[in-house]
């Protein structure tokens, strides 16, 4: 059913300081929209400081900001009153570094995409859900491919194989989006439009961001990874083109259902050789691709995350997403990956994140 959006009503950001916000809420105010973004402390210049400078670039919109948290019931239902449209970003995307994932993922991203949609079933103005989800959603692991009838993920597909100890942030962004729909089910006021991206990369406008995509970039080039990576293949799509389809999820009238947002699956040499080429050999790229074997021996004394049952079911394997159907209903047209990865490598160096 078509559903026409009026774009002088405000536009909700939840999670307005995180790196794909940013880009969604430079391209809202550039079309002249009121954006009411939330944050989680008003109060910090990290939080804040680069939004100004987002705003203040772009004087046709109009951005304010207001203070909400995942955990805290009915915290958004101030930033929501008058909105049509409600994006619900905000969600942790880390892989390492805490202890509990029921406290660090799970609770954040289930209860506070409960907390959002049911502000916006008390909030008789909207219209329109778009949720950030992810391919994390969609698939679990690399493996899961082989057990696919079509060789390829497509918006059908569900993650069946994460769990709170096996890919628990996977896991999050499934529970996540499966509660968005029951929640989505159960009324008829508004629609739920789901863009699912795969490794986010290209510019940050924040120097700040705790994003998982973001530490992946940098750490082909910071020496961590050096001198060989795991055989291993990710979806990767530029932040400029995960933004556009948020505003196009929002105002197209015949927007409706998931999207997958993803332009490729390179293996991690791949991106390393892409960024060698055009920064040289300043950098601790990796040149070589390391065998399974020493992949699972080295990485449990490298890391902590990586897991025997993550490499098995990760390295070596083949991977693909359609994207056919954000082309088709969202108008998407992909920048090509070798200029996401460079812009954001020269990003990193231009903003003194990797020397
Ligand atoms: P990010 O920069 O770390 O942004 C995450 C945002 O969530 C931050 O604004 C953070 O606010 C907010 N947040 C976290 N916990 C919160 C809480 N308890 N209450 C309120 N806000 C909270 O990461 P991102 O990459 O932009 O991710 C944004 C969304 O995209 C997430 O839903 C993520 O799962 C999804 N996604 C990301 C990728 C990717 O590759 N980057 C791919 C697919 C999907 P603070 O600034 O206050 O911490």
């Amino acid at each position: 059913m078509e559903q026409i959006i009026d774009k002088t009503k405000p536009v909700l950001v939840t999670g307005a300081s995180g790196y794909i916000a940013n880009w969604i809420i430079k391209y809202l105010l550039e079309e002249g929209c009121t954006v009411h973004g939330t944050v989680r402390n008003p109060d910090s210049e990290k939080s804040v400081g680069p939004l100004q400078k987002i705003a203040a670039a772009a004087p046709l919109g109009t951005l304010k900001l207001f203070k909400a948290d995942l955990l805290d019931e009915g915290s958004f239902d101030e930033a929501m009153a008058g909105c049509e449209v409600v994006m619900h970003t905000a969600s942790p995307f880390v892989v390492r570094g805490f202890k509990d994932p029921q406290e660090a993922l799970i609770k954040p991203a289930v209860e506070g995409t409960r907390n959002v949609l049911e502000a916006a079933n008390r909030t008789a103005s909207v219209k329109r859900v778009v949720l950030t989800s992810s391919v994390a959603a969609v698939f679990g692991d690399n493996a899961d491919l082989r057990k696919n009838p079509r060789g390829v993920f497509n918006e059908e597909d569900w993650n069946f194989s994460s769990s709170l100890q096996h890919q628990p942030y996977s896991y999050s962004k499934f529970l996540a989006e499966k509660e968005a729909w029951k929640i989505h089910d159960a009324q008829s006021r508004w629609h739920l439009v789901t863009i699912n991206p795969s490794m986010v990369g290209g510019p940050a406008l924040t120097k700040y961001s705790h994003s998982t995509s973001i530490d992946t970039l940098r750490s082909l080039g910071n020496g961590r990874l050096w001198p060989g990576v795991p055989q291993m293949r990710l979806g990767w799509v530029d932040v400029r083109d995960v933004a556009r389809a948020h505003v196009a999820a929002a105002f197209r009238a015949d927007a409706e259902g998931r999207h997958i947002i993803s332009n490729g699956e390179p293996t991690m040499l791949e991106v390393a050789t892409i960024l060698k080429k055009h920064f040289g050999k300043r950098y601790k790229f990796p040149f070589f691709e390391l065998p399974k074997v020493i992949v699972k021996w080295f990485g449990r004394l490298m890391d902590a995350s990586a897991k025997p049952r993550f490499i098995e079911q990760n390295v070596g394997h083949p991977l693909k997403f359609d994207n056919s159907r954000s082309k088709q209903r969202l108008g998407l047209q992909y920048h090509p990956l070798e200029q996401t990865f460079v812009d954001h490598f020269q990003q990193l160096i231009d903003d003194g994140l990797i020397r």
